[in-house]
This record gives C-alpha cells, sequence and structure tokens, in this order.
C-alpha cells in the first residue's frame, strides 16, 4: 500500500530502541506471537528467556524524527511503521466503539533491533513481532521482514509489513474487547481458543486494509492511497506463508494439527479475505463451529 506524500505523520506512539542491556526483575506473562514459537525450530534459535522473568528495558531510544510525512514511510520501513500505526489508529478509534469498547491505543509500538526486554520477559529478533497484553505494546524487529521473504518466502511488499502491525494491533483491539481474558491461550490445535485468536486478528487486519485509504491524518488528508490487487495478493501471501502447516512442513515435513496455535495457511487467509470483505463487525472466530473456522 502506498502513503500520500504529504500525509503528516505522528511518531508520538512510535519508539525505537537500540541494543539491550537490560536487567530481569522478575515476573512475565503470556506473549502474543504472530508467527513463531516455532520459528525457534527453523532457525535453531532458543527462545525460553521469552518465558522466564520481565526485563527493565535500559536500551537508549532513537529518534525517529525522520518519519515527517506519507513519502517517508514510502522510503523507509521505520517510517512505513509509523505510517501503519497511524493509519490503525484513525482506524480503530472510531471501529472499536463500534465493537462496543472504549478505544485507548496502544502504549507503544516498539521497533527494536536484536533484543529487548519487554512486559512478557525477553524477547528477541528470532521471537517475530508480537503483542505484550500486560504493557499494551507491540513489539517488532524490522528484520523480520527480511526473514519472511528469504526464510518464508513471502512475496514481501509493504502491505505484506503492515498486515503484520495490523495483526498485532488486532491483538491490542481483543485485549480491550476482553478476548485475551477469557480465552485459553495454552489450549492448540485448528479449532483451539488459540486458533480462534489469531484467526480474529488477522480478520481486524483485513478490516483496516478495507478502511485504510480512508484514514486521515491530523489536517483530514488520507493517509493511504487505494489499495490494489497486487498488494492485497501480497498481504494474503504473507498470511500464507506462516499458516502453522505451512511452518510444519518447512520445518520438519510433517503436518501436525493438534499443535497447531496460529491456524492454518487456508484459515488465516480465509480470515484475512473476511474482514477485507465484510468489516471487523465481521469477525467472530468464537461463536462459530469448528467446521465454519
Ligand atoms: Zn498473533
Amino acid at each position: 500500500m502506498t502513503f500520500n506524500d504529504n500525509a503528516k505523520l505522528d511518531t508520538s506512539r512510535v519508539s525505537k530502541r537500540g541494543r539491550n542491556t537490560g536487567i530481569a526483575v522478575g515476573g512475565g506473562s503470556a506473549v502474543v506471537v504472530i508467527g513463531l514459537f516455532l520459528l525457534s525450530q527453523l532457525l535453531g534459535v532458543d527462545l525460553t528467556g521469552l518465558a522466564g522473568g520481565a526485563q527493565q528495558g535500559t536500551q537508549n531510544e532513537e529518534s525517529l524524527e525522520k518519519c515527517d510525512f506519507g513519502s517517508d514511510a514510502n522510503a523507509d520501513v521505520e517510517c512505513l511503521m509509523v505510517g501503519a500505526e497511524n493509519s490503525l489508529y484513525d482506524y480503530w478509534t472510531d471501529e472499536a466503539p463500534a465493537l462496543g469498547v472504549a478505544f485507548t491505543p496502544t502504549n507503544d509500538i516498539n521497533l527494536f533491533t536484536d533484543s529487548i526486554g519487554t512486559g512478557c520477559g525477553q524477547a528477541s529478533s528470532a521471537t517475530g513481532p508480537f503483542y505484550c497484553p500486560p504493557d499494551q505494546s507491540i513489539y517488532i524487529d524490522t528484520s523480520f521482514f527480511d526473514e519472511l521473504r528469504t526464510q518464508f518466502g513471502a512475496t514481501g511488499g509493504t502491505l505484506s509489513e503492515m498486515y503484520v502491525v495490523a495483526h498485532e494491533y488486532g491483538h491490542h483491539i481483543q485485549n480491550l474487547l476482553g478476548v485475551m481474558d477469557r480465552t485459553d491461550r495454552t489450549d492448540t490445535g485448528p479449532t483451539s481458543d488459540s486458533v480462534r485468536t489469531e484467526l480474529q486478528a488477522d480478520c481486524f487486519a483485513g478490516a483496516w486494509v478495507a478502511a485504510a485509504s480512508t484514514t486521515e491524518d491530523v489536517d483530514g488528508v488520507t493517509f493511504l492511497k487505494p489499495v490494489t490487487d497486487a498488494q492485497v495478493a501480497d498481504a494474503l501471501n504473507a498470511a500464507s506463508v506462516i499458516g502453522d502447516d505451512r511452518i510444519q512442513e518447512m520445518g520438519s515435513g510433517q503436518v501436525n494439527p493438534e499443535t497447531w496455535t496460529h491456524g492454518s495457511s487456508e484459515q488465516r487467509e480465509k480470515w484475512f479475505q473476511a474482514g477485507l470483505k465484510n468489516g471487523a463487525g465481521s469477525c467472530d472466530t468464537f461463536s462459530i463451529s469448528g467446521s465454519e473456522l
């Protein structure tokens, strides 16, 4: 998706931090990862630190003042993340109340490098982008987008990258809606609460895409140009390559639905498209039967 060059960006809810030098202080909680704990198996990286204690981030905050306008989002991936946040913020300001909940934005969208201490424990780039419910923040190492192409064979493109942010923002909306508290996230399998939660986040991402070109900056300039079919195809492709079945095939060559946490490639594409066609109000993945998922 392409930003209008003169749309004004607001960097106030996005931060960038350098290499972590944090100190463990205990605590920690569930983490909602778009991709993969399974990435750890593929890449041979140990993610067990995430399950451990929370850390106080002591990273130096770096400036995002290079991100002034939509033209910067079109040219720079970090500014693209700022632009995506701005559009999602505007979209959910209206849409969250329509779903019956007061809107408050994410506390922070944190663009980190290598590793970072979060309210959900220590995270590394190998964790993949995730939303942390206790601190209501999204954590993204933008090098993940290179991995999507090189490790997962995704076609790439700016909408596929913004889809990742929109999916994580969907988890924030779920947190506001109380979905995170109501569901059993330890459950796995193709009709589990975990998969239903992830598919709803994909559906919310699709709903934002459908409305993204109507979202506006503070001066009423629309952030994004209308989405093209090729861009939607890139986003669907991204949803597909991080389907549990595809990842299992890549990893062990064997597909075991009982361990799924995010849904199959087909499920993820289906629910992204459901949101795209019918909006956020159609994203009830919890009250339908397993065969309809
Ligand atoms: Zn997710």
